[in-house]
């Protein structure tokens, strides 16, 4: 037998490892210390009632044999999709329900959207970037090619000159940086997707963070999305799913090269080696979009930006250049030195954890990410903790 060599370049993330590495032993040198943790990028609200009722009911409905179901549709009940799209309808954006692919989340359709496209394709990363675009496809061996996101650009890079792409990745609000791209640079985007006759593989799972109807929330708000935008969401974020897990990936029917439908082939792919989200977790999905559901996960997504508020005030006290927080949990902050370096100086003098932006990309070097998801008084507390030490 032979292996997928591709694994041998995968780098090694220490990342995380490193950061729980270094916490422990601060603490075992000083176990007086109350240590505050604003590096997590997951979520520490519970599920709200209008999920947890309609998972309840679903339960005993899967316990009664009038009302029990065992296989589902692979691409997901139409209850599901029909919530989603109308969620979409709310912002002019249609879409036919067959273009609507219910999963178990965000990272198995990106990390599975890559079975439908040849390796040899180019493949557009800014960076700095959330690591699953990049490992997917150096599992794969396609050929990476890099957009810098940089402070001149506000970590919104805009598409390169004379530089070819085939996939093109893109998160808006995005995840390390919290920049939201505006409706003039999407098309801009869009465009060069369309010219270059590329795919976009839009990573939408902060959208509900947007808190101005002046941002797009979805891709398909630009014109000329639908021939060119695959668009990957997630109710991780949106309703607190990150151990409940549903997600849906947008293909829109447009999108063909070679005589072929992505669409189709996503469909084929998906009733081929996938057997659906289970019942009881698409009934808790749907929920989310009742008024309702909706009226409880902003207030769960208000409390984290309200948290993201308490650092960017101090931030902006201290003139320290940061973006994000306002339409996202995430604050990027420009440290002014190694951000290693930085996480240490956070840790020692201030008993803060954060996430070194070297993490995140060559880009991310001298920056460093804080995170709205912890707890209200504790993110006070460490606000003023910051304050503190500059
Ligand atoms: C958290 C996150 C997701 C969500 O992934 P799931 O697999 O749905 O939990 C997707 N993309 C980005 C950039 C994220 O930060």
């Amino acid at each position: 037998m032979k292996l997928n060599t591709n694994y041998r370049n995968l780098q090694t993330s220490y990342l995380f490892s490193t950061i729980a590495k270094k916490v422990h032993t601060f603490s075992a040198a000083h176990p007086q210390a109350d240590i505050i943790r604003l590096g997590i990028g997951d979520v520490t609200l519970p599920l709200c009632t209008a999920v947890t009722q309609a998972m309840h009911g679903a339960v005993d409905e899967m316990g009664k044999k009038e009302t029990f179901r065992g296989y589902g549709p692979e691409q997901g009940y139409a209850f599901l999709q029909t919530a989603i799209a109308q969620y979409y309808a709310r912002r002019g954006v249609t879409l036919e329900l067959d273009e609507i692919f219910i999963s178990d989340g965000a990272k198995s359709d990106l990390g599975n959207m890559l079975d439908l496209f040849d390796k040899d394709n180019t493949v557009l990363i800014p960076d700095p970037v959330y690591p699953v675009y990049v490992d997917t496809n150096v599992m794969d061996g396609r050929k990476i090619v890099y957009v810098d996101a940089t402070e001149e650009n506000g970590f919104l890079p805009l598409p390169p000159q004379n530089v070819h792409a085939d996939l093109i990745y893109m998160c808006s609000p995005n995840n390390p940086t919290g920049a939201v791209y505006t409706r003039d640079q999407l098309k801009q985007w869009v465009d060069y997707a369309n010219e270059h006759h590329a795919v976009i593989l839009f990573d939408a799972a902060y959208e509900a963070f947007i808190g101005s109807d002046d941002l797009p929330h979805s891709i398909y708000e630009i014109d000329g999305a639908r021939t060119c935008a695959v668009e990957v969401c997630s109710l991780s974020k949106t309703g607190g799913f990150t151990g409940t897990r549903c997600g849906y990936t947008i293909v829109p029917k447009q999108i063909s090269a070679d005589g072929l439908s992505l669409n189709a082939m996503w469909l084929r792919r998906q009733t081929t080696k996938f057997n659906g989200v289970n019942y009881i977790v698409q009934r808790g999905a749907e929920a989310i979009f009742t008024p309702e559901g909706q009226a409880q996960t902003q207030s769960a997504i208000a409390y984290y930006k309200n948290n993201a508020a308490q650092i960017a005030r101090v931030l902006d006290d201290l003139g320290i250049w940061y973006c994000g927080g306002k339409h996202s949990p995430y604050i990027w902050l420009k440290c002014g030195m190694d951000s290693w370096a930085f996480f240490d100086m956070l840790l020692e003098k201030a008993n803060v954890v954060g996430t070194p932006g070297a993490g995140f990309g060559r880009n991310g070097e001298g920056f460093f990410r804080l995170t709205g998801f912890g707890d209200a008084q504790r993110t006070v507390e460490a606000a003023q903790r910051l304050k503190e030490i500059f």
